[in-house]
């Protein structure tokens, strides 16, 4: 069994970004910067965002934070997208979801320049990548195909089995994994919390994207041996012996299924690395198409 290393490869991800951030700025001056729009008091929410502005900094980008409380209208929030729309030095914006019940999600993403939409969750991007078109690709999956290119996961005629359909992770990620590219060519079945027999499914897959949220989910009888498990979920759990009250568990029960496998991601370490690396590398990508 092998982890596959989300600090190693966000770590090799970073670099190149870097390495390109410094061209980019010596070729035309301009540092690219990422906008985030914070809404209401999410623990978790708020740890994802401090990460994602500490990691700019990290890579020599400039990130803007803008906050709202949980009270924030909807005018006050489209009017914040609309402003950062029109500012011409920031290259990327994204809106850290989930949003507060009365805040219409999709009218706020639908509201991003496209060509800001560093998270990949506007109407267009999504068209783009459903249509194998150069486009953003929502972080989480981009950072676990980078990962499967990194290791050198063999996916062609390969069996895969996303757990989860979320706009964020399992149907982007079902439709990476069957694009006929050289990591993502798989054939794939795409579960949910109404799929029957979802253990049998599992139990025959080489390759297995837990992104469900449900801590320990996929147990041992469900992965075949050797198979490749990625898991995505990140829960906070109480735990005591910890300074902040909790533990991060993943949706897998990887001490027993770890053994089993040929490759696998732990949490924390596995794809929350990546995911913030492809967001940095997408930002990138954003300013690097700014005429
Ligand atoms: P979501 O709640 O939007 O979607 C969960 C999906 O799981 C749904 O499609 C649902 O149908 C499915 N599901 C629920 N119960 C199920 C069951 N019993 N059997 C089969 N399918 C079931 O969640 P999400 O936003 O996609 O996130 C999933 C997990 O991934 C969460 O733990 C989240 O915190 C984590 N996450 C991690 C990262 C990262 O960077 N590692 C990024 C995004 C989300």
């Amino acid at each position: 069994m092998q982890i596959l290393d989300g600090k190693i490869v966000a770590n090799a991800v970073k670099e190149k970004v870097i390495a390109d951030a410094i061209e980019h700025k010596n070729g035309n001056g301009h540092t690219p910067h990422l906008a985030a729009i914070l809404i209401g008091n999410n623990g978790a929410s708020e740890t994802y965002v401090t990460s994602k502005i500490k990691n700019c900094a990290d890579v020599g980008f400039k990130s803007t934070l803008i906050r709202f409380d949980e009270n924030a209208t909807e005018q006050e929030i489209t009017e914040a997208v609309i402003k950062l729309n029109e500012d011409e030095d920031v290259n990327g914006i994204l809106v850290q979801l989930p949003l507060p019940k009365h805040i219409n999600e999709a009218s706020i993403i639908n509201l991003i320049n496209p060509s800001k939409d560093v998270d990949g969750f506007h109407p267009i991007s999504v068209g783009k990548l459903v249509q194998g078109l150069e486009t953003f690709v929502p972080a989480t999956p981009l950072g676990i195909m980078l990962m499967l290119e990194h290791y050198q996961i063999e996916t062609s005629g390969k069996h895969a089995v996303v757990i989860g359909r979320s706009n964020i992770v399992g149907r982007p990620m079902s439709i990476l994994l069957s694009q006929n590219t050289q990591y993502g060519n798989c054939t794939v079945t795409l579960c949910h919390s109404r799929t029957k027999d979802l253990e049998k499914i599992c139990a025959g897959a080489d390759i297995i994207v837990a992104a469900l949220g449900i801590p320990g989910f996929l147990t041992a009888d469900m992965v075949k041996p050797g198979a490749v498990v990625i898991d995505v979920g990140i829960t906070r759990v109480a735990d005591s012996s910890k300074k902040s009250g909790f533990a991060l568990k993943g949706d897998v029960d990887f001490e027993n299924v770890a053994p089993k496998c040929s490759f696998i991601t732990p949490v924390p370490g596995g794809v929350g690395l990546m995911t913030i690396a492809a967001l940095l590398k997408n930002t990138l990508a954003a300013a690097s198409t700014k005429k």
